[in-house]
């Protein structure tokens, strides 16, 4: 059977915000598939800030995005057909796919078998459970080493990640803080998921607020935004105190590079440790995440919220979003009807 394709295409490489035209919508037949190859339908197309990161040429962990190419994205769909006896019509699938309405994968580029859970939706599975659940779970517990009593401050607290670090660092004992920019999220926060106080960068004294929040000062931070909210917090940081890095979202649109960290001496002085981490070097250990997730899911001590928008055609409206937090939780686009 033939198939059109939906797709966004990255024609221009943004500089600063994406501007209109920098990526291009169009519509176009599907290749025939060839021997081992399957094609996938998108139901949802996953809106992660490192796609900023992707449509730029800097030093990145993976290449940018050519031009001319499809933008990358991730995606969960059903399959629809299939030249893989590995692969099924009609299983779910998620992976790495792109910002399109078919994804074709083979067993060179191939897509994970999705997880059902009873009476969590696919968005919810796809979207907490997939990619950023893993993130928060080993970066914090593999780098933040979290002990019982530590105070925990967490950055874009109230988005897809740092909602689930914040409530991983409660199960595990810690007084969690968070940072967001907007007054119901920091109530959010603070009134379903129980962490012991959230600071809104965008209307507080986010210094003043750590100061008192925090009287023992901060012995992880989970970084995921950098600039002046990253230094108001390092500068509250204990003797041995950890750092995962996460990310850096405030800079992910800058024409230029921000200067280095004004913050070096105080790693030095309060022996912190900062690691950087990328959630795909723990690959080989989503099993261990995913089944932890899921239990504490089930079991009510995980909340996820995700945000899902309705067309592909809206995607790259609702990227930019993340870059202003229009988005309130994991955000998604809906491809096709589940
Ligand atoms: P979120 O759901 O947290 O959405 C992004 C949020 O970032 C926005 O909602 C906004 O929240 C906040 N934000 C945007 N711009 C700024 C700014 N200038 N200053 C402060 N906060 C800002 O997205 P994710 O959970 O998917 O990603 C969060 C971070 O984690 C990103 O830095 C991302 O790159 C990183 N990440 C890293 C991974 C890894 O492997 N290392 C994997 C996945 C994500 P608010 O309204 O509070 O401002």
């Amino acid at each position: 059977m033939a198939y059109e394709n939906h797709v966004w295409r990255l024609m221009k490489r943004p500089v600063g915000d994406i501007a209109d035209g920098d990526l291009i919508y169009g519509k176009e037949p599907v290749p025939e598939l060839k021997d081992g190859e399957y094609l996938v339908e998108v139901i949802y197309l996953s809106l992660d800030p490192t796609n900023r990161i992707w449509m730029s040429d800097v030093e990145q962990y993976m290449p940018p995005v050519e031009l001319g190419a499809i933008m990358r994205g991730l995606v969960a769909g059903r399959v629809v057909e299939s030249k893989n006896s590995d692969v099924k019509v009609g299983e779910l699938r998620a992976g790495r796919g792109g910002f399109a309405k078919y994804v074709v994968a083979s067993t060179t580029a191939p897509m994970s078998p999705v997880p059902t859970l009873p009476s969590v939706p696919l968005s919810r599975v796809f979207g907490s459970l997939f990619l950023t659940g893993p993130t928060a779970y080993f970066g914090l517990l593999d780098i933040g080493a979290p002990k019982a009593g530590e105070t925990l401050v967490v950055s874009a607290a109230a988005g897809a990640v740092g909602s689930v670090v914040c409530q991983i660092g409660k199960i595990k004992g810690c007084r969690v803080i968070g940072i967001a920019g907007a007054k119901d999220k920091c109530d959010w926060l603070v009134n379903e998921l129980g962490i012991d106080g959230a600071i809104n960068y965008k209307t507080e004294n986010v210094a003043k607020r750590l100061d008192e929040l925090c009287p023992n000062g901060i012995d992880i931070n989970f970084e995921q935004v950098g600039g002046e909210i990253m230094e108001a917090v390092m500068a509250r940081m204990n003797n041995f105190s950890r750092m995962p890095l996460c990310g850096m979202i405030s800079g992910y649109n800058d024409k230029e590079q921000a200067p280095g960290p004004r913050a070096w001496p105080l790693i030095l002085m309060h022996r912190i440790k900062v690691q950087g981490f990328i959630v795909m070097d723990y690959l080989p250990r989503f099993g261990e995440a995913g089944k932890q997730l899921a239990q504490w899911m089930m079991e009510g001590k995980l909340k996820t919220k995700v945000d899902v928008r309705q067309g592909l055609e809206t995607a790259i409206d609702s990227l930019r979003d993340l870059y202003t937090g229009r988005n309130s939780g994991k955000l998604l686009v809906q491809v096709t009807a589940e």
